[in-house]
């Protein structure tokens, strides 16, 4: 079952570490200069998912309730 996602942008430093470990999920939104989610995770992107939530320096990202 797909899962949410959520950053919080103001605390997001755009060190790009969850696009590289999950560039399903993250993308950078230049405009911003942070990072945005662009879908919900699925079964498979869970555990990169998890590596991204794990090194962001910033503890930004988190799973949704
Ligand atoms: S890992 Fe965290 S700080 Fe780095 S770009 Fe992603 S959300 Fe922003």
């Amino acid at each position: 079952m797909a899962r949410k996602i959520e950053i919080d942008v103001d605390e997001c430093l755009a060190c790009e570490s969850c696009v590289q470990l999950c560039p399903e999920v993250f993308e950078m939104d230049d405009s911003e200069g942070k990072a945005r989610v662009i879908k919900d995770v699925n079964d498979e992107e869970v555990d990169k998912v998890q590596d991204a939530i794990d090194t962001c320096p910033t503890e930004c990202i988190a799973w949704a309730e």
